[in-house]
């Protein structure tokens, strides 16, 4: 029975950060959009594609694609 302890932890840990990710990037997304700074529009992104957007090591900087005009940079996270 010891040897399913190892994996069943790790399981629940990761199951335990999933949620955590999941939850943080909720409130990002329900609370923040980005601003193009090529063409001024406004968007948000999904969940899925702000758990992977890249970060640039400042707080509220990601490195994002615009929907809009396919301008790809940092960009800031701006509160609604
Ligand atoms: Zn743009």
């Amino acid at each position: 029975m010891e040897i399913f302890i190892g994996p069943l932890t790790t399981v629940f840990i990761l199951l335990i950060m999933g949620i955590l990710i999941s939850k943080y990037a909720d409130y990002y997304v329900n609370h923040m959009h980005f601003e193009c700074p090529c063409c001024r529009m406004c968007f948000k992104l999904s969940k899925f594609e702000f758990i992977f957007s890249l970060k640039t090591g400042k707080l509220n900087e990601r490195i994002v694609l615009c929907p809009y005009c396919g301008y790809r940079g940092v960009m800031l996270l701006i509160e609604d």
